[in-house]
């Protein structure tokens, strides 16, 4: 993590300068929350020069970057980010989800992208340092929360295909609005694109990954949809920038399978959400006494869209649903695929159980109970 010689990234030398023009915080019905654009009064920044290593962090008043037209990133798409939300629990505590996911998360990124390593820790610090600046005068209302947004990237001058001799790390912190509807996510399968594929780049949260991956979203979206249901040759990956879970019964066991798609060949991104999920339904889904419902294998496979087809049409598929920061657990109602709308079950007209079940357990520990995850405040 720490080249030699090279100045690691040290969280303890944070210089801090605060605003003198704070701004102030919108109301929750502000139309501002929905361009995901106001943030709120500091960010945080550290350089990283080839010859040196990182320099010691600021956090700072929020502002623009200043960057040369030649910089790196406008050019070669070496940036990468992580998306993570902090939450004022209804405890009145602040709280993030799991930050050493995302902060390990990042340094796969960037190392994807030959941007500098660092020990994922010190980005763990440094948020919650922001976070211990801003969370109380922008997080106040229990059961509400900001999204966090850490980000590098290559910020040399100079043209040239080549591995940065300088780069950015900051994080910002933005409202955004909860995602989702209660009509259930309209998935459109993609048959003409592929987000990611074997040998490439889809297990890391660079922006490569998103800018082209928005002509076919604007697809769907023209044609009624929500978002894309990424298949690779036919195999089900990501629905938009969320995991993607089905229940079923299986056709070989004939019982019941909370399934996604797996990790190892390295196409998908390792949700936090998803990962969570996994871990719950392992610990309350496999057997009858906790959850009251019926029973679930936990299986990560491939599995195809002819699969889905074919529960639908055996009557087999019990639900479906999207997992990710950004849209949390949200049900999906129908997928199109060969120009056909395929009914998804949602057995509590706005939910299927399982996703509704596993909602409410997330939501617990990520507003509520204390003890499992981080404290900031
Ligand atoms: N897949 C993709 C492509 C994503 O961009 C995201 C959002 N980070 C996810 C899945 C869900 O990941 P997480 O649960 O960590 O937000």
């Amino acid at each position: 993590i720490n080249q030699t010689g090279l100045q690691p990234l040290d969280a303890s030398k944070l210089k801090f300068t605060r605003t003198k023009t704070p701004m102030s915080v919108p109301e929750p019905n502000d139309p501002i929350i929905a361009t995901a654009s106001q943030c709120t009064d500091h960010m945080i920044t550290a350089v990283w020069k080839a010859s040196t290593g990182w320099e010691a962090p600021e956090l700072r008043p929020y502002g623009n970057l200043s960057l040369a037209p030649t910089a790196s990133v406008l050019h070669y798409a070496t940036e990468c980010f992580e998306g993570m939300k902090m939450y004022r629990g209804y405890d009145g505590k602040l709280r993030l989800f799991r930050p050493d996911c995302n902060c390990n998360r990042m340094l796969i990124s960037a190392t994807r992208i030959s941007l500098p390593a660092f020990d994922p820790k010190e980005l763990e610090k440094l948020i919650i340092a922001m976070i211990a600046v801003d969370g109380k005068k922008w997080l106040p209302r229990p059961g509400t929360f900001l999204y966090l947004r850490p980000t590098m990237i290559g910020s040399a001058a100079g043209l040239g295909v080549a591995t940065p001799k300088e780069c950015t790390l900051f994080v910002i912190a933005t409202f955004m609005p909860p995602l989702g509807s209660p009509r259930g996510m309209k998935l459109l399968a993609s048959q003409n694109g592929v987000r990611a594929w074997p040998g490439g780049f889809g297990y890391a949260k660079v922006g490569a990954n998103y800018g082209p991956s928005l002509m076919a979203n604007g697809e769907a979206r023209a044609r009624g949809y929500d978002q894309v249901l990424w298949l690779l040759n036919g195999m089900v990956t990501e629905a938009g920038a969320s995991n993607f879970f089905v229940v079923w019964k299986s056709k070989q066991t004939g019982k019941l399978e909370l399934v996604t798609a797996p990790l190892g060949d390295k196409i998908i991104l390792d949700g936090v959400t998803r990962r969570s999920i996994l871990q719950l339904a392992r610990e309350r889904l496999t057997t009858t006494s906790e959850s009251g419902l019926e029973p679930v294998d936990i299986v990560e496979r491939q599995y195809t869209m002819e699969d889905i087809v074919e529960a639908v049409e055996e009557g087999r598929i019990v639900e479906a649903f999207a997992a990710g920061t950004a849209y949390f657990v949200c049900p999906v109602s129908v997928i199109s695929y060969n120009d056909q709308d395929l009914d998804i079950p949602m057995a509590r007209g706005d939910s299927g159980e399982y996703a509704a079940l596993i909602k409410s357990w997330l939501m617990n520990i990520i507003c509520t109970i204390s003890d499992t995850f981080k404290l900031i405040c």
